[in-house]
């Protein structure tokens, strides 16, 4: 469903932060990538949405070579690790953001809207602004402007990072439940090996702009390919 085939990246053509990523994931795959601050992570996603240009290589998306097609044509949605909503922006107009963009039939945007706020347990927020809303809410809020779009491919960068012990424990839940409910294809960024290792249908282990591994967590687990996916999986954070 996404193919990544020698894709590179340098910035400023300087040296590169991405070196010779092969990778293919599949339709409905809950795919996480992690690895340590600096080692490319949150440029392979934002390369994926369209969000930062492709140095070398090549990117499909459902058989289709994307590299140069802005975000908007990718049927795709992101959340970002400061959720960045619109704090001057109610809940409901934060959700309907970019259904208004894109200019949807305003009938078909309420239905959406009152479907996804039930399903987040949003529905009493609606009229609310960001800043009246906790932690949790909010992030539920980024959660239902990505749920809303109904692009069949999400794309989260650290999404629970800003979150308590006990809330990131329940989105984690949430999140998993949604994706397999509304069968979205996730490429999950974290810092997190317990997120790695309880949400992922496989997970890719990232240095230095270069592949360690992919696998299911049980076989990183159990045979690291080197001592860097060792320490990396195996050591509590
Ligand atoms: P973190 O876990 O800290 O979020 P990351 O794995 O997401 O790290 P990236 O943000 O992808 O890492 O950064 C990879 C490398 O690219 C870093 O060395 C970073 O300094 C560099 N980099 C990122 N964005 C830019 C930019 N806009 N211009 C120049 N260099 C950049
Ligand atoms: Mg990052």
């Amino acid at each position: 469903y996404i193919e990544l085939m020698d894709i590179s990246k340098s910035y400023n053509k300087q040296s590169n932060v991405l070196n010779g990523i092969d990778l293919n994931i599949e339709k409905g795959e809950f795919f996480v990538l992690v690895g340590p601050s600096g080692s490319g992570k949150s440029t392979l996603l934002r390369m994926i949405a369209g969000l930062e240009e492709i140095s070398g290589g090549t990117l499909k998306i459902n058989e289709k070579i994307v590299n140069h097609l802005p975000p908007k044509d990718r049927n795709l949605s992101m959340v970002f690790q400061n959720y960045a909503l619109y704090p001057h922006l109610t809940v409901e107009q934060n959700i309907l953001f970019g259904l208004n963009a894109r200019k949807i039939d305003k009938q078909v945007q309420k239905k959406r809207l009152e479907e996804t706020a039930k399903l987040m347990g949003l529905s009493d927020l609606l009229k609310r602004k960001p800043r009246e809303l906790s932690g949790g809410q909010r992030q539920r809020v980024a959660l239902a402007r990505a749920v809303v779009s109904e692009a069949p491919l999400c794309l989260m960068d650290e999404p629970l990072s800003n979150l308590d012990a006990k809330l990131r424990a329940n989105m984690r839940i949430e999140i998993r439940r949604l994706q397999k409910q509304l069968g979205l294809t996730m490429i999950y960024v974290t810092h997190d090996q317990v997120e790695a290792m309880t949400m992922g249908d496989r997970i890719m282990v990232l240095n230095d702009g270069v592949i360690q591994q992919v696998g299911e967590p049980i076989t990183l687990y159990n045979k690291p390919s080197n001592l860097f996916v060792a320490s990396f999986i195996g050591s509590p954070k």
